[in-house]
């Protein structure tokens, strides 16, 4: 049937509102959650709005992190409690014993692991989209327009044609999972989805790189694969997959009689943000019938930025990409995303005729295919309202622009690096990521004090990880508030730490 006009609409409603005896009452019921003050509440609301504005205006003004005092983490120890609370209170204590104790991310200075920094904006969004208590599991509303809407986008982006499916989920961590699953019904039939992958007689294996993120062997693991089914490809020089060695290994596995189904190539790794040959990659897994698939949680949104995308060439090729709006695209957690170029081998993967989901061609259960026939979560979020803002307010240049500019970042840091003695750069940067270390002769303890004196100070906040076998400071540069004076409180924070640390210990002198 043709879709009613929006003035039928509302006549055919008011005639079914007229057949009513009595208009719905405006009196508030007794029990409800919502509030029996709303000029209060709302007065309230401002207040709270307000105090975390001047958090993110007055970021700079605080320290990125700071220990969290026994006595605020024991407040958190307390039985569920039976009776009500003013919502004065208990902003009160949020302000007091949440706040100041979160990791840091928002703050410039803040580079530890890969966290994103968020804005202003996706925290309004987040806002709207709690008031509309959307669940975008499926039915016929705006809200799963507006996410297909973003869908199309990130196809744009990557070059995939309209038959490509997409779906927001938690973070890569799930993304990647889903494609290891769509890649399965891929080499087995979606008969595994019945007869689980025991009954198939193919032993499947799959293929990343030493560099690759841990989530790549636990999708392994919870697809029924197991983790031994992973081979762990040697990296070139430039922490990159060696594509001889893939291809060799592949050879071994298809002569063992083994089944290869699954290429994980990285892009933006996350120890030091090498970007995998993805072209190489995509050559030999159509050479080998393979599925490609891209790991891009950080690094592929650098698709924005003009200067950088030319270095993730080959990702239009993939079969399926996974990354994080969350990390380098700035929008708050979480929001990661899968794009699958087979958009309906993606929803044979996870479709199920079940009744109580069962599709109509108008009413509410209108609009199939829904975004629950692509994944394993029924009630979902409306994440895609956040990064719909954020796209439409900063739109796709500014959103570049802004990871142009932790890269140039990551070059300064590298620059200051070079210029200093006492400092040691341990891996080439090809992104926005820099691992480097202060000289001593006990590197791995000093620059492991160093860190944590770093994260205590509440100035600069690196994390560790470990480079050929070295202890590195790594400083990922992810949030869009910071800038060069950042990185030079990061380089001076860092000498004056470990110089004083190597006096203090005469033995590790150099
Ligand atoms: C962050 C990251 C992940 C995990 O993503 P989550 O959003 O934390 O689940 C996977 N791979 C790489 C390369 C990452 O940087």
């Amino acid at each position: 049937m043709a879709a009613p006009s929006e003035t039928s609409y509302i006549e055919s409603f008011s005639r079914l509102r007229s057949i009513l005896e009595e208009p719905p009452s405006p009196s508030p019921d007794r029990g409800t959650l919502d509030p029996s003050d709303w000029p209060g509440f709302r007065a309230q609301a401002h207040r709270m709005l307000d105090d975390i504005l001047d958090y993110t205006q007055h970021i700079r003004e605080r320290p990125v992190w700071q220990p969290i005092p026994p006595a605020v983490r024991d407040s958190f120890r307390q039985p569920l409690p039976p009776k009500p609370s003013p919502l004065a209170s208990v902003h009160d204590t949020f302000i007091r014993r949440i706040l100041p104790y979160a990791v840091g991310n928002v703050h410039p200075g803040f580079m530890g692991w890969v966290h994103g920094g968020g804005t202003p904006v996706g925290m309004l969004a987040e806002m709207l989209a709690a008031g509309l208590n959307a669940n975008l599991g499926g039915r016929d509303q705006i809200p799963v327009e507006v996410e297909r809407q973003v869908v199309r986008w990130v196809r744009e982006l990557f070059g995939f044609p309209d038959t490509a499916s997409g779906l927001f989920v938690t973070g890569t961590s799930m993304a990647n999972l889903i494609a290891v699953l769509v890649a399965r019904a891929a080499a087995i039939g979606v008969g595994v989805r019945r007869l689980g992958v025991a009954a198939s007689s193919k032993r499947l294996i799959a293929y990343t790189s030493a560099a690759a993120h841990g989530c790549i062997a636990q999708a392994m693991d919870l697809a029924g694969l197991g983790t031994d089914a992973l081979r762990i490809v040697p990296t070139n020089g430039q922490h990159q997959i060696d594509t001889q060695a893939l291809q060799e290994s592949i050879a071994t596995d298809k002569r063992d009689g083994l089944a290869p189904f699954f290429i994980a190539a990285t892009a933006g790794t996350v120890d030091v943000g090498a970007i995998d040959d993805l072209r190489a990659v995509a050559d030999v897994a159509r050479r080998e019938e393979l599925w490609f698939h891209v790991d891009g949680a950080c690094g592929a949104l650098a698709m924005l930025a003009p200067d950088i995308a030319p270095r993730l060439a080959g990702i239009e090729r993939a079969d399926s990409i996974a990354f994080d709006f969350h990390k380098w695209g700035q929008v708050p957690y979480d929001a990661g995303f899968v794009l699958v170029r087979d958009g309906e081998l993606h929803r044979r993967t996870f479709a199920s005729p079940v009744a109580y989901l069962s599709r109509e061609t108008r009413g509410m259960a209108a609009g199939s295919p829904w975004p629950c026939d692509f994944g394993p979560d029924l009630s979902r979020g409306f994440r895609a309202l956040k990064t719909w803002f954020t796209i439409k307010i900063y739109g796709a240049e500014k959103l570049g622009a802004a990871i142009s500019k932790t890269c140039a970042l990551a070059q300064y840091l590298k620059q200051c690096i070079e210029r200093e003695p006492v400092l040691e750069l341990l891996a080439p940067v090809a992104l926005n990521i820099v691992c480097f270390r202060y000289r001593s002769e006990h590197p791995d303890e000093v620059n492991q004090d160093i860190v944590a004196d770093l994260q205590e100070s509440g100035i600069a906040a690196p994390s560790l990880t470990s480079v050929n076998g070295c202890l590195a400071i790594r400083a990922a540069i992810v949030n869009h508030r910071t800038g060069k004076s950042d990185i030079d409180a990061l380089v001076r924070a860092v000498i004056a730490s470990g110089s004083a640390r190597v006096h203090r210990c005469p033995k590790a002198c150099r």
